[in-house]
């Protein structure tokens, strides 16, 4: 097939091209590259959604519910379950189980699971990747559910334009070991589960979590938001920035996703208005760059040394008899390769 080829049938919204590009996106072939190139042009114009949180959650159970209210509101909707840490069914339940309630033979919800490995930013690659697939077929909403559990989930988080973090009562003091890296990316908290106990106190703990951050970071704004006199607004407009809500859900009972979902709209609308959307979409433009950068630099890199026979393992006998020092070799090598 034509380089190209593909690409065209997925700006058709052709959801058949779109899997089997995705594929090969998630399997890192390089022939997906020509495709990406031809969709990038049209790419830019969804809006995406990062769910993240520990595995039990509910986050599958959420992002099901919010496709029903984007659905309602007539908007076409792409999920993209990213789930690296289930080892042996390669992320594919995830998208299965969600795919089995009730939205599959709706054609305006397209669901994929991505189960990419491996390091050096492939996951987020391959996540970014997609993403720009599923917003080329013209989906509105791209929705993407992510176990934040490592600094690679952290990068995902930051490709959405509003990243839900939830959380579940019983954690104890598991809130206090979520990531900080999390809270960081977090612009709305849903404490999910609320018909348990003990959704209050993890309401408390994230409250007093971000009054401390607040604290440090010596910022004036929080309380003050509320005290636009008469609706004039202080000169240090609030409107600079945005303190993440916190919010109690109960997703399976589908009590407090309508007002998930108009808190992710408040907080588009504040992105619009800060300016604030197009200096996230450059910061991820930045970090795709680099990431992609960064691929392509080493397979050149590994590439020669692969053609230069014998080199590696001369570097490994020297390093392994200590008749040389592997940092000193890198350094050495580097200068070589990158030069
Ligand atoms: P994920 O691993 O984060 O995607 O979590 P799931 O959506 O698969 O949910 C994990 C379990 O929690 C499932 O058994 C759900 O039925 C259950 N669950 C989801 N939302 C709620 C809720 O609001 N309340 C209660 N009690 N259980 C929930």
């Amino acid at each position: 097939m034509a380089p190209g080829t593909l690409a065209d049938d997925v700006l058709r919204g052709d959801v058949r091209a779109a899997s089997r590009l995705m594929r090969r996106i998630d399997d890192a072939e390089p022939r997906a590259t020509e495709e990406l190139r031809a969709l990038f042009p049209r790419t830019g114009r969804a809006y995406v959604i990062g769910i993240t949180g520990p595995p039990g959650s509910g986050k599958s159970t959420i992002v099901d519910r919010l496709v029903a209210a984007l659905r309602k509101e007539g908007k076409t909707v792409g999920v993209i379950a990213v789930d690296p840490t289930s080892s042996f069914t390669g992320g594919a339940i995830l998208g299965d189980r969600i795919r089995m309630q009730g939205h599959a033979t709706d054609s305006g919800v397209f669901i994929r699971s991505l189960a990419t490995r491996g390091n050096l930013g492939g996951l987020s690659r391959a996540t970014g990747d997609c993403i720009r697939v599923m917003d080329a077929m013209g989906r509105d909403v791209v929705l993407v559910e992510t176990v934040g559990v490592g600094q690679d989930e952290i990068d995902v988080a930051q490709m959405a334009h509003t990243t839900v973090v939830v959380l579940v009562p019983g954690m104890g003091d598991d809130v206090q070991a979520i990531k900080a890296g999390i809270l960081e990316v977090a612009d709305i908290f849903a404490v999910n589960k609320a018909d348990l106990d003990g959704a209050d106190r993890v309401v408390r703990e994230l409250r007093s979590m971000l009054e401390v951050r607040r604290a440090a970071s010596g910022s004036p704004h929080g309380p003050a938001r509320s005290h636009s006199l008469a609706g004039v607004r202080p000169a240090a407009a609030p409107d600079s920035q945005w303190e993440p809500p916190i919010i109690k859900l109960s997703a399976e009972k589908d009590e407090g996703v309508d007002k998930l979902l108009a808190l992710i709209d408040s907080h588009r609308e504040f992105l619009d208005r800060s300016g604030e959307r197009k200096a996230r979409e450059r910061a991820r433009a930045a970090m795709q760059f680099i990431t992609l950068l960064r691929e392509r630099l080493m397979r050149t890199a590994l590439e020669k040394l692969e053609r230069e026979k014998g080199r590696l393992d001369d570097v490994a006998g020297r390093i392994a008899e200590r008749t040389a020092d592997p940092y000193q070799l890198a350094e050495e090598i580097a200068g070589e390769l990158g030069g």
